[in-house]
């Protein structure tokens, strides 16, 4: 049967990913974020993740607001990297776990999600800035994309995302071959851009999220999308979510790695976290 082994929440800002692509990971008000990244990438490969869930959003790359799914899943063999209007990177088509993706899609329709299911997905820096931080390339562990909606109203709530996180949880512990599974949750922080306020970050709220994500993940998924966006500005109700990969961990997941900064114009963070017992998890059904 599956295992769910741990999970990280990131930021996936293009910024990361063109400070990382010009070797400047050692620039002095990067090093701490990218120092994270490479504690959470080592502790993620002592896991030794037979696949990786990378729950993030499409920033109207794949997906245009005449076709925008609430949930989308991508249960390819391979995900191209998304056209986003500039000189594609370095790194080759990511590959895919096509059954364990169909498990998830066929497991997530039987608990009452009904993602879109993709047989075709580019996939953009929601997944890209953060990935080559967290996994070798040329890529040896195959991803499962999940985009969520985060860009055109309505939205899914938090407390939908933290339970389809559950659901994914309980997919895992139901597939029937072994196989064990990290959840990535990317987005956020806090983050403003556009208007007057561009570029404000708060990272007292930024770093009450991190607290409450660890200790108290109900008391996010509470939130509204408004209070999301007042205290971390429009962009930041990506972070709804990182609750996807929390809600998978169950709520005895412990914190192996954090850290966060403001090197630009978002919050960036990393949270790693182990999973609890599978149990122990809310909403198992046994
Ligand atoms: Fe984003």
């Amino acid at each position: 049967m599956g295992r769910l082994i741990g999970g990280i929440g990131c930021s996936h800002s293009p910024a990361l990913a063109g400070m990382f692509d010009s070797g400047k990971q050692d620039a002095p008000d990067w090093k701490p974020v990218f120092d994270g990244f490479a504690a959470a990438k080592a502790w993620l490969a002592a896991l030794r993740p037979d696949v990786v869930v990378v729950a993030y959003n499409d920033h109207l790359n794949h997906f245009f607001f005449d076709f925008y799914p609430t949930f989308a899943l991508g249960v390819a063999e391979q995900f191209p990297l998304a056209d986003e209007g500039r000189a594609t990177r370095a790194f080759d088509p990511l590959p895919g776990h096509s059954a364990f993706g169909w498990h998830l899609a066929k497991s997530l329709v039987q608990d009452e999600f009904d993602p879109t299911i993709c047989q075709e997905l580019a996939v953009d820096h929601g997944v890209l800035a953060p990935l080559p931080m967290l996994l070798d390339h040329p890529w040896r562990v195959p991803i499962v994309p999940l985009a969520v909606n985060v860009i055109q109203h309505p939205l899914p709530t938090a407390r939908r995302c933290f339970r389809l996180g559950q659901a994914i949880g309980r997919a895992v512990e139901s597939y029937p071959g072994k196989l064990d599974v990290a959840v990535l949750g990317t987005g956020g922080l806090s983050h403003q851009l556009h208007g007057p306020d561009f570029g404000a970050v708060n990272p007292a709220w930024d770093q009450a999220f991190l607290d409450l994500l660890e200790a108290d993940p109900e008391a996010l998924a509470a939130l509204s999308h408004d209070e999301y966006m007042r205290r971390g500005g429009a962009e930041a109700v990506e972070m709804i979510i990182w609750l996807i990969m929390r809600g998978a961990l169950g709520p005895t997941a412990r914190r192996a790695h954090r850290i966060y900064g403001t090197p630009a114009v978002t919050g960036l963070a990393v949270l790693a976290l182990e999973a609890g017992a599978p149990r122990e998890r809310v909403g198992h059904p046994s």
